[in-house]
């Protein structure tokens, strides 16, 4: 309650960024908290006065006083009942309102829109001039990359075939990121693509967005029963790997020095994009369903800002060795989503599209879904001041993801940057790196690489 009504938390980027401090929501937790303590604290004096009615009972003869009795107990009984119904509804009021409460931002995030953004550091050689000449979704087309008539037939706009050097270029990123991520102590993981919606929405996403009007939804629902008491969970498809590699480690404790825990997770991405609409929609840009592979790291909680670090020099690696120029981004407060504390963009440059183009995302989301994931960690050797708190003996850990290769972008940004034309301006062929060689498939095709 301090907090929230202190006018230094009230001026803080809390209030600025992309899923906002809902207006007085810390007020509400506040209340909702109180209200929960009281009740708490009403019902264990009621369950404790109606144990003690049997020994009553007992102790008398009096039939009169025995009937009386009886008929407290009955009155109690429904008391009871009627304190747990309450209880449970305003528990679950104050967990739902506690969970749209985004993270707290890091100091140094910039604050504002998107252009707000700083630059961190430039990598790779210098950019092509803007060509449309050098457009993926020309090229690949005079190439038979990609098919996306047949993908709105079979499925609707912005689904896609990948086809022959593409659909090998997807392996052989994907293997080629992987292999990076693994020499850089990453643990490969194959994750499940359907989640249960309450997973989702404890990493941070808002399975359906309730701000939004009319309410939208940027994920997939597959088998709906929002009946709360059903024993069928609301399953979503996963829209990022991170969230099946959260739920991983959910409800574990683990000792100290297993820590960080890094694993590499090969997942398929899904997302509505509801709303989704101009150049972005064009071509592979901004598809429904992508291949992703993620970086995900438990940590403990003083070594969440060294960790994105070194995230971050592993996607450098591995965007640097595909040759690609690209940029690093210290992400603006208004692009934080709820779960952020702070994220770097990773930019590599279209000339087709003759601009930059997000491949990459990295998040430090400290312990806010270490929270409600309930991932913690136990210290060796609390000091004898700690071992009363469960807090300072056994903390959240913190998480952090971001993304190692999100497949379509790298094929846009390789197809734009690589494509060989011959004298009359068509496209003949691809140059495509040569640390994709070793995981290419063996075959007819063969790359120029
Ligand atoms: P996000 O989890 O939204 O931060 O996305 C991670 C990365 O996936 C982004 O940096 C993009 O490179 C890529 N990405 C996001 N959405 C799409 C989409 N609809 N189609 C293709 N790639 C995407």
């Amino acid at each position: 309650r301090n907090i929230a009504e202190s006018t230094v938390y009230k001026s803080h980027n809390a209030f600025n960024r992309k899923s906002p401090l809902p207006v007085g929501a810390l007020q509400s937790v506040a209340r909702a908290y109180e209200e929960q303590k009281a009740l708490s604290s009403i019902l264990s004096i009621k369950r404790h006065a109606r144990s003690t009615l049997g020994e009553r009972i007992r102790g008398t003869r009096d039939p009169a006083e025995k009937s009386s009795i009886l008929e407290e107990a009955k009155v109690m009984k429904k008391e009871v009942t009627e304190l747990e119904e309450k209880l449970a509804e305003v528990e679950e009021r104050l967990l739902s309102l506690a969970l749209a409460i985004p993270n707290d931002t890091h100091p140094e995030s910039p604050l504002g829109p998107e252009e707000a953004a700083t630059v961190l550091s430039t990598h790779g050689p210098d950019p092509l001039p803007s060509d449309t000449a050098r457009d993926h979704v020309h090229i690949g087309r005079a190439l038979g990359l990609f098919d996306f008539e047949a993908g709105a037939v079979v499925t609707g706009s912005s689904w896609y075939y990948l086809l022959g050097e593409a659909a090998l270029l997807e392996m052989a990123i994907t293997n080629y990121a992987m292999s990076i991520a693994i020499k850089n102590g990453f643990k490969p993981v194959m994750t499940p693509d359907v989640v249960r919606a309450d997973i989702a929405l404890r990493c941070g996403f808002q399975p359906r967005d309730q701000n939004a009007d009319p309410p939208v939804s940027q994920m997939y629902h597959i088998a709906q029963s929002s009946t709360p008491n059903s024993p069928h969970p609301e399953m979503v498809l996963s829209g990022t790997a991170e969230i099946p590699l959260g739920g991983l480690f959910a409800n574990k404790v683990f000792a100290e020095n297993t820590l960080p825990m890094k694993v590499v997770g090969l997942g398929r991405s899904f997302r509505a994009e509801a709303g989704a609409r101009g150049a972005d929609t064009r071509g592979l840009y901004r598809v429904h369903q992508f291949s992703k592979l993620e970086l995900f790291v438990v940590c403990e909680e003083d070594a969440s800002e060294e960790a994105m670090e070194d995230i971050r020099k592993v996607q450098v690696e591995i965007f640097e060795g595909l040759g690609l120029p690209f940029r690093v981004l210290d992400m603006p407060t208004e692009e934080l989503g709820a779960s952020a504390y702070r994220k770097y963009d990773m930019e590599a440059w279209m000339p087709g599209r003759g601009s930059w183009g997000e491949i990459s995302s990295t998040s430090n989301c400290t312990d806010y879904q270490a929270r409600r994931l309930h991932i913690r960690y136990r210290r060796p050797s609390p000091s004898p001041s700690e071992e009363s708190s469960p807090s300072a003996s056994l903390p959240f850990a913190h998480t952090l993801n971001g993304t190692a290769a999100a497949i379509p972008r790298l094929i846009v940004a390789l197809v734009e940057n690589g494509a060989r034309f011959d004298d009359q301006g068509k496209p003949v062929g691809l140059d495509l790196p040569s640390s994709l060689r070793p995981f290419w498939l063996e075959g007819s095709l063969k790359p120029d690489i």
